[in-house]
């Protein structure tokens, strides 16, 4: 078997193929682990979705995040502060039916007051918030350590990486891959995982496959919070203002958007050369006045800089996770737009579960099959808010 990508993704499902003993598994990453949108992730680990199965995903995931040392062998840099998801009257339906959902799948999940915000986050300014759902072991986690770790347990499971290996290729015998084809060497496998993220429609176009995924941009800030507010803070996610931020440090706040610049939409990441750069001023700006108005006290501070990240997009804002419908042993594990780091344990169990016995207990393995877009079984979400789906 070989799997393609070596970001949270492919590592969690290589370690799982491996151990759950799908025999000799290659990893094949065209950088190096999470050199890729993994690399990228501000990593937040919460379980607020809108469908139950991405609650039960990221659910699954939780406890393997929190605890990796002790079940994967390695750090996953997990920091638990408490979560909050805020939004506006227009929100307010679908944050309560979110929570009801969640509950009632065991998350640790409820509802609170603007008091109890105010309570929670002493820095904050709660004019305009209707609803929020606060989940209070819940964080972020460090995604490059997380994938590290997945990779090095595959290899001590007997699995074999093979990084700065691009694959350009596939032979085929009538349906079937047969083989791989790198720029280094021509790997046989029986199956094979694509897990390329926004690379997915360049890796398949030699199969005249495209998927129906766009890549789209957004940025990343970082700030330097002042001194009256120091130490950490809850990750606090504002659905109507489309941002959120994640602590960095005792001194130190990422900021990013909910929902990227859908705009733009591209089929490759390649196009998108021209931005990937640093935040520009128009960016910055935007979240400092976002921010000023929800942590007044934000208003003295100063942005760092940033990063850019690119997301694959699927129509309806889940994955495409399930055997291709065009080759018979192709597994597409792809389209994670902003939801891939949190659910990657389950990811890696789910795909093992399909690939090695064609069931899974984890959830129902159509509900994000390729063929959805197609015959008009599209997912929906309660909160229009991209990564919120
Ligand atoms: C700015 C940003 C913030 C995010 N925040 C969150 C968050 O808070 N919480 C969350 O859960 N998720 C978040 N995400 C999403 C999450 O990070 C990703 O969905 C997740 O890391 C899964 O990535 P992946 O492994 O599918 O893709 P990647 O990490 O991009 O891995 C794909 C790999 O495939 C390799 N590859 C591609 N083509 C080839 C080829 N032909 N040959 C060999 N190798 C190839 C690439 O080099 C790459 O390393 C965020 C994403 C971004 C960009």
């Amino acid at each position: 078997m070989a799997v393609i990508g070596g970001g949270s993704t492919g590592t969690s499902i290589a370690f799982y193929l491996q151990k759950k003993g799908a025999g000799k598994v290659a990893l094949i990453e065209k950088d190096e682990i999470a050199w890729g949108q993994t690399g990228k992730s501000t990593a937040v680990v919460r379980m607020h979705y809108s469908t139950e199965e991405l609650v039960k995903l990221a659910s699954a995931s939780y406890p393997i995040l929190k605890d990796m040392e002790a079940k994967v062998g390695g750090p996953s840099g997990f920091i638990e502060c408490g979560v909050v998801v805020a939004g506006g009257e227009q929100d307010a339906a679908a944050i309560n039916a979110n929570v009801k959902m969640q509950k009632g799948l065991g998350v640790d999940t409820s509802l609170i007051t603007a008091r109890d915000l105010s309570e929670i986050e002493p820095h904050i300014q709660t004019d305009g918030i209707a609803a929020a759902a606060y989940e209070p072991h819940s964080g972020f986690a460090d995604p490059v350590a997380t994938a590290k770790s997945f990779a090095d347990a595959f290899v001590r499971e007997g699995g074999m990486v093979q990084t700065r290996t691009l694959v350009k290729g596939f032979r085929l015998n009538g349906n079937r891959i047969t083989a791989i084809v790198t720029d280094n060497n021509t790997i046989e496998a029986d199956t094979v995982i694509n897990a390329s993220g926004v690379w997915a429609n360049d890796l398949l176009s030699s199969l005249n496959i495209s998927l129906p995924i766009d890549v789209i941009h957004e940025y990343v800030v970082l700030i330097k919070r002042p001194q009256s507010f120091q130490g950490s803070h809850i990750v606090f996610m504002d659905v109507p203002n489309n941002y959120y931020i994640v602590p960095k440090s005792t001194s130190q706040t990422c900021v990013s958007v909910l929902t990227g610049d859908m705009s733009r939409r591209e089929r490759s990441p390649s196009s998108y050369d021209d931005v990937q750069s640093g935040p520009d001023f128009e960016t910055m700006n935007d979240f400092a006045e976002k921010l000023a108005y929800r942590f007044p006290t934000m208003r003295e501070a100063e942005a760092l800089g940033g990063w850019s990240g690119l997301e694959d997009v699927t129509p309806d804002w889940h994955p495409i996770f399930d055997w291709s419908s065009t080759l018979e042993n192709l597994f597409n594990a792809v389209g994670l737009s902003g939801h891939g780091f949190k659910i990657c344990p389950a990811l890696g169990m789910f795909a093992s579960d399909l690939i090695l016995r064609r069931k899974s207990n984890l959830i129902d393995h159509h509900f994000f099959a390729e063929d959805r877009f197609s015959v008009g079984r599209t997912i929906s979400a309660r909160l229009n808010a991209g990564s919120m789906a």
